[in-house]
């Protein structure tokens, strides 16, 4: 793998340079324009190139294709993912056969521990987390399931973040687990938070210790831009990097427009600005092989200003005598990484849909422009069934 992974290192530090910055000449011009180069952008680009026959213009304002995925050699030749861990994992046959297409796998099941304190434990919880932070014995799932009844709490409705875990496993592990890492990521506390955040990490009275029990868990064998260069490689698609919309759209009328940014943005935020969580991230390298025992260490303490780190080579399998990893860091100013599931966002979120609805020449797709907390799989779900639905009208009538 690492000699494979080698070979593709000029090809993906090449990512953001003229290959993929590339113009075809667009002859009779384009059907559609594609704002986005990621998982929503990049999947119907290459469904209305591949399988519609459509030319079109895909834009992006970073310098590189595939959105938060994107990974990259860094200096000391480790492959690393800028914007944070991306595994890849789902229950959908469809959604994982339709990427291989674009790319071989590497099976990798992801591992997590919470340092509480400086006791490494598995999260999400299960039978080791309570022996380990309790020094207890539980030897089987029964007693772990009646020692959580014993710690959780009776909550007349579930509404909350907090609401959802003090349920499941009571205020202690909540507070040591959940509260201090919520506060940290979201900048609001977990009982500000709609309950289907916390709702992501379940609680396990087995020693189960994966972070995702999804039936299909892998990376992409040559990294993540690898297989989005694979999946754009169609004489069909013209890419344009380092290029915001506001400014493409100048050049490139074109009849119909797909969106995969911040859907407020699209609208001149209109009704006022959708709240995003931003992050920024502290790569470094290490001179010594590895520095945690899994790939992402978490760290629930308010008391440190990281939420977690992740080092790469535990998900890439690369062999390599240093080691990569990156701190991550939540903020509210930067660029948009997380929509803020909370019911008045959503309620604003609900405003710009209704705007989009009567907006017939431009589609909004993926996590941004749906204002949705989507996973990888889902927004490739989403951009698939996008497709389906765009191939019965006819995109392209009005070449520009
Ligand atoms: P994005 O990847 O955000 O792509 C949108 C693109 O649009 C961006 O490249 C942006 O530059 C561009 N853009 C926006 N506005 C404009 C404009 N005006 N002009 C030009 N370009 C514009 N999912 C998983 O399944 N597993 C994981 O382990 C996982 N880990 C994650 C870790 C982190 C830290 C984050 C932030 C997300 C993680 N995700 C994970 C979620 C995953 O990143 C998303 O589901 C997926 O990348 C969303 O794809 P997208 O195309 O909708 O959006
Ligand atoms: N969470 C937490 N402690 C943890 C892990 C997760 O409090 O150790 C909460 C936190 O609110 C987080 C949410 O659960 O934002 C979802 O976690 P996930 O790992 O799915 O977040 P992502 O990978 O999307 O950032």
């Amino acid at each position: 793998i690492n000699a494979a992974m080698a070979r593709k290192t000029q090809s993906v530090q090449d990512v953001s340079h003229p290959p993929l910055c590339r113009r075809k000449g667009s002859g009779g011009g384009y059907d559609c324009l594609i704002v986005g180069a990621g998982f929503a952008g990049s999947v119907l680009a290459e469904r209305l190139a591949a399988d519609g026959g459509k030319r079109v213009l895909l834009c992006d304002r970073r310098p590189h294709v595939g959105g938060n995925a994107y990974d990259f050699y860094d200096r000391s030749g480790i492959l690393v993912h800028k914007y944070g861990p991306h595994i890849f994992h789902t229950n959908n046959d469809a959604i994982f056969s339709y990427l291989s297409r674009f790319t071989a796998w590497r099976a990798y099941e992801h591992r997590v521990l919470a340092d509480v304190a400086g006791t490494l434990l598995p999260i999400p919880i299960n039978r080791t987390t309570l022996n380990g932070l309790y020094g207890l014995d539980l030897r089987n799932d029964v007693q772990a399931a009646d020692f959580l009844t014993s710690c959780a709490e009776n909550v007349e409705a579930i509404i909350s973040s907090k609401d959802v875990v003090i349920a499941a496993v009571g205020r202690d592990l909540y507070h040591t687990f959940f509260e201090g890492y919520t506060r940290k990521q979201w900048g609001l506390d977990p009982s500000e938070l709609d309950k289907s955040v916390a709702a992501r990490i379940p609680t396990r009275t087995s020693t189960d210790d994966r972070y995702f029990q999804d039936s299909i868990q892998a990376m992409p064998l040559h990294g993540y831009t690898h297989m989005f260069e694979n999946m754009l490689d169609h004489d069909n698609i013209d890419i344009l990097l380092d290029a915001d919309f506001s400014e493409v759209r100048k050049e490139h009328v074109s009849a119909h427009t797909i969106f995969t940014g911040p859907i407020d943005e699209y609208y001149q935020h209109i009704f006022g600005a959708l709240p995003y969580r931003s992050l920024q991230f502290k790569h470094e390298t290490y001179d010594r092989r590895r520095i945690q025992p899994v790939g992402v260490v978490n760290y629930p303490s308010e008391q440190i200003p990281y939420t977690r780190i992740t080092e790469y080579k535990h998900l890439t399998g690369q062999v390599h005598p240093k080691t990569s990893v990156s701190y991550e860091f939540a903020c509210s100013e930067g660029d948009p990484y997380y929509p803020i599931p909370r019911p008045e966002n959503q309620a604003l979120f609900k405003r710009y849909e209704q705007l989009a609805k009567a907006s017939p020449n431009v589609t909004f797709v993926g996590r941004l422009g749906t204002y949705k907390y989507y996973n990888m799989d889902q927004v490739v779900g989403q951009a698939l069934a996008t497709y389906r639905r765009l191939k019965t009208f006819s995109i392209g009538e009005g070449r520009v």
